[in-house]
């Protein structure tokens, strides 16, 4: 099993063509001397594209896995999921009164955090029961494909963006009525006063480039950071240049 140096996830694509290949090879027998160096597209590195979170990079570098760390992996992802499973459609809160809602949507445990005038999905990749509060550890490498809603961004008008299809699926017509008729506060507000918010708990944010299923506990130590203001800019950016290369 091959799968993405940046998230786990076995589901990619190759992006680059044998067919040009085949072509550059054919157009280099046309000019001088080309027929010594018409073997040089075949030799260029084929690249990959990860259908989760949009990682594009040469095929080289995806991980190969041997039967035992496939195994190990599917247990460590089961493992997660069984955490999360008791959260799974609840909304939780941290200390700022910030609202997210713990879904499970097209294979990935996602966190929809409730901006001003967007609702953003991050990939839920640790949950840590043991902690006081609970806390969640979230990537915000994400393709387009796991939006809930027409636009990712923060600072766009809210009367231009629409929950998509998806969307409808995992957020009840009462939550995104809401949403639409109401800014943030008050949204985290009905959320207390619907008596929906399960938990309190800490999010914490972690580099992209940190492999953490694969690398267990130990992989979060360190290098990640609190949900603060300054992180979800930070975030903010990210996400734009995943996308850019998606
Ligand atoms: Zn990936």
């Amino acid at each position: 099993m091959k799968i993405c140096p940046q998230c786990t996830s076995d589901s990619h694509e190759r992006t680059s063509s044998t067919g040009l290949r085949v072509v550059g090879c054919i157009v280099l027998l046309f000019i001088p001397y080309g027929f010594f160096i018409c073997w040089v597209p075949f030799v260029l590195p084929h690249k990959f594209l990860c259908n989760v979170c949009g990682y594009h990079g040469k095929e080289e570098e995806l991980l190969n896995l041997d039967w035992r760390e496939s195994e190990e992996l599917k247990g460590q992802h089961r493992e997660l999921h069984e955490k999360l499973q008791p959260v799974k459609d609840m909304w939780v809160q941290d200390t700022k009164q910030n609202s997210y809602k713990v879904i499970h949507g097209k294979g990935q445990y996602l966190l929809l955090k409730v901006l001003e005038n967007n609702i953003v999905p991050y990939r839920i990749v640790g949950y840590d029961k043991d902690t006081d509060p609970k806390r969640i550890m979230i990537k915000d490498n994400l393709v387009e494909n796991f939006n809930v809603t027409s636009s990712i961004s923060k600072i766009i008008d809210k009367s231009n963006v629409q929950v998509n299809d998806f969307g409808k699926t995992i957020l009840l017509d009462e939550e995104v009525t809401k949403f639409f008729s109401c800014n943030v506060e008050e949204f985290s507000q009905w959320l207390n006063e619907q008596a929906k918010v399960a938990l309190l708990i800490d999010i914490e944010v972690l580099p992209n480039t940190e492999r953490t299923i694969i690398e267990g506990k130990n992989g979060y130590s360190n290098k990640s950071t609190l949900f603060t203001n300054e992180n979800e800019e930070e975030a903010s950016d990210s996400k734009k240049y995943n996308d850019f290369h998606v």
